[in-house]
């Protein structure tokens, strides 16, 4: 329990850690040099924008652009107040657009940027900046006053130079966005969140360009970061179970010290399970094996090591002192019963509760069971290497002695 609120709230740090950086800063922001703070905004969101092509992440990539934009229209046209006509306009038009791209780059798929759904992005940014040099150079009243237009009660909506229409976008956005993030648990969904925060706050603060300038600054900040760490993460984590990966493993077994065991987790016939239920159903399993992995007792940390079998290394322990929470690991996944949609099934779930009560028939259910070979550091078994090669040939014990069971 424990343990699933700090890996839902751990990855919020550091957005957390970020604005109340700005807010520090803020103080001092106004007696930086005026240079150093405007151009640094510009640094982080070139430098974000940088990364994100190279790594070719578009929902970032956009993301910054969106911003890059508030941030030159607010260098342009704000820097004297926000009564002029064309201050106003940016500023109405910044406090709806960004919340509205940020949500859209956070709701779709990761597609890239150099292609036909990049396209669709820069088109998005580029009928947006369109709309708002119309209302800029016109002077188009009516749309500006619409979404000008007061309708929050003062309590609420009194002391911020937000637009109404803008405050319930951004609190809709930010909600949506951190709803999903938490569910994802995706790093670039997370810095989504927080940079939309950090832009409320800028926004909030626009009357001041210092002000807003940090906290841009802060918004590309995590956005850039959020990035980084999704790299990290594809390539130390397994997309499918979201254990760290064989590569992880690799490099915390160069870090053990003289005291630890290591157990390899296989599970039976799961090429016959796979052809019987199908890969979909093969791929829940896995997802369900790993989730029991996780929770296995004695300090043990778990790694897929490819295909159906996982790595569990306990640092500082003896393969006595891990045996009984691998045969616990065991029966847990043993008894453990996954209900199943079977492929008639209808999708919706009316239809789906009239059918199974008119035929009767129960969600259908599957259980596997998994082997498990352990060894431990000895004289004999002096690297990591050689542990998990041991623990190999015992789970080829275990396998031979016919399934379903721990061997050493
Ligand atoms: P044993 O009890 O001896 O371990 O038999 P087994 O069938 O589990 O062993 P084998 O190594 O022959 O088959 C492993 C199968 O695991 C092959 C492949 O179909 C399946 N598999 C490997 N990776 C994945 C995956 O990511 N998803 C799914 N659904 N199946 C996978
Ligand atoms: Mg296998
Ligand atoms: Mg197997």
């Amino acid at each position: 329990m424990h343990n699933a609120v700090l890996r839902t709230l751990g990855p919020l740090g550091v957005p957390a850690v970020v604005l109340v950086a700005a807010w520090l800063l803020l103080p001092h922001a106004a007696a930086m040099p005026e240079g150093v703070r405007t151009w640094m905004p510009w640094g982080v969101l070139l430098l974000g924008a940088m990364l994100a092509a190279a790594f070719s992440r578009g929902r970032v990539f956009f993301a910054l652009c969106t911003l890059a934009l508030a941030y030159l229209g607010a260098r342009q046209w704000m820097t004297g107040g926000l009564a002029s006509w064309p201050a106003r306009t940016v500023y109405t038009a910044m406090c709806v657009f960004v919340p509205v791209n940020l949500t859209l780059f956070a709701i779709f798929r990761e597609r890239g940027i150099f292609n036909g759904h990049g396209g669709n992005k820069a088109l998005l940014i580029a009928l947006q900046v369109i709309v708002v040099a119309w209302i800029g150079l016109e002077r188009q009243a009516v749309p500006l006053e619409l979404v000008a237009q007061p309708f929050l009660p003062a309590w609420l909506a009194g002391g911020t130079p937000i637009p109404h229409a803008g405050l319930v976008l951004l609190a809709l956005a930010f909600a949506v966005v951190l709803a999903k993030a938490l569910l994802s648990r995706s790093p670039i969904d997370i810095s989504v969140a927080g940079a939309l925060y950090a832009f409320g706050a800028a926004a909030d603060a626009a009357a001041r360009p210092d002000a807003f300038a940090t906290f841009l600054l802060a918004a590309a900040l995590i956005l850039t970061i959020g990035l980084l760490q999704d790299s990290y993460r594809m390539a130390f984590r397994d997309e499918l179970t979201g254990l760290p990966s064989r590569r992880a493993l690799g490099e915390r077994m160069l870090g053990l010290g003289r005291r630890f065991a290591i157990a390899m987790v296989d599970v039976d016939h799961f090429k016959k399970f796979n052809d019987t239920y199908g890969h979909d159903v093969g791929d829940q399993v896995l997802r369900m094996v790993a989730a029991k992995i996780r929770e296995v007792g004695g300090g043990g940390r778990p790694y897929r090591y490819g295909g159906e079998e996982f790595t569990i290394v306990f640092p500082r322990q003896s393969l006595e002192e891990v045996l009984p929470h691998l045969e616990a690991l065991r029966t847990s996944i043993e008894d453990y019963r996954m209900a199943i949609r079977s492929p008639d099934r209808p999708k919706r779930t009316r239809t789906g509760k009239r059918r199974r009560a008119s035929t009767g028939k129960a969600p259908r259910e599957v259980s596997v069971t998994v082997s498990i070979g352990a060894a431990h550091h000895t004289e004999r078994l002096d690297t990591p290497e050689k542990v998990i090669k041991s623990a190999d040939k015992a789970l080829y014990r275990a396998k031979k002695a016919g399934r379903n069971r721990v061997a050493r």
